[in-house]
C-alpha cells in the first residue's frame, strides 16, 4: 500500500468510517512503515485537541476536512521520501564502508594473502582444476604471482605510506555510519 492511501485510511479511522477490510490494510502498512505511524499518532494527537476545544458535536468528516485543509497548508507534511532517502544512504554508506574496509586489508595484508594462496596446498590443486599439467600451473603461478606484484608495487607507489589515511577515512566512515544509525533510531 502507498503512503498517501494509508494516510486515505487514517482519515476513515479517525472519522470513525473505516471498513475491516481497510482496517486490516492499515494495519499491515502500520506495521512496516514507520513514518506512517508517526503520522497516525499526530493525527490522533491534534484530533484529541479538537476534542477537547469544541463543545460542539464534531461532524462526521471532521477530521477529513481539518486534515484536508492542513495538509494543503503544509504539502511537505509527508515524511516518507525522505526517510526513504536516508535508508538508501545507510545501505550506500554501509555497502562502500565494508568494501573499503576490504580494500584497506588486500592492501595492508597483500604479501601475507599471496604467501598464503601460493603456499596452501589446497588452494593450489583448487586452481589446478582448471590448468591441466603442473608445471603450467607452476608457470602461471608465477606469472601470476609477477603480475600482481607489478599490481601491488603500483598501488604502494601510490599509496606510499599512506595506510594512515586509509585506517583514519575508516574510522570517519565508522562514525558517519554510526551517525546515520542514531539518526534513524531517534527519529523512530
Ligand atoms: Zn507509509
Amino acid at each position: 500500500m502507498k503512503c498517501e492511501h494509508a494516510d486515505e485510511l487514517m482519515m476513515n479511522y479517525l472519522d470513525g468510517v473505516l471498513s475491516k477490510d481497510q482496517a486490516y490494510q492499515l494495519n499491515q502498512h502500520l506495521q512496516k512503515c514507520d513514518s506512517c505511524v508517526e503520522t497516525f499518532y499526530a493525527y490522533e494527537q491534534i484530533q484529541e485537541e479538537f476534542k477537547k476545544m469544541s463543545v460542539v458535536e464534531v461532524p462526521e468528516d471532521f477530521t477529513r476536512n481539518v486534515m484536508s485543509k492542513i495538509n494543503k497548508i503544509t504539502p511537505q507534511y509527508h515524511l516518507e521520501p525522505q526517510s526513504c532517502i536516508e535508508n538508501i544512504n545507510g545501505i550506500v554508506w554501509g555497502i562502500f564502508s565494508i568494501l573499503f574496509g576490504i580494500g584497506v586489508l588486500l592492501v595492508m595484508y597483500q604479501q601475507e594473502l599471496l604467501q598464503f594462496l601460493l603456499n596452501n596446498p589446497y588452494t593450489a590443486s583448487w586452481i589446478g582444476q582448471f590448468i591441466p599439467t603442473f608445471d603450467l600451473l607452476a608457470d602461471y603461478l608465477v606469472q601470476l604471482q609477477h603480475n600482481i606484484n607489478e599490481v601491488f608495487v603500483f598501488v604502494q607507489k601510490i599509496m606510499g605510506n599512506i595506510k594512515n589515511v586509509l585506517i583514519f577515512i575508516l574510522i570517519v566512515l565508522g562514525v558517519v555510519q554510526y551517525q546515520i544509525y542514531r539518526k534513524e533510531k531517534v527519529e523512530i
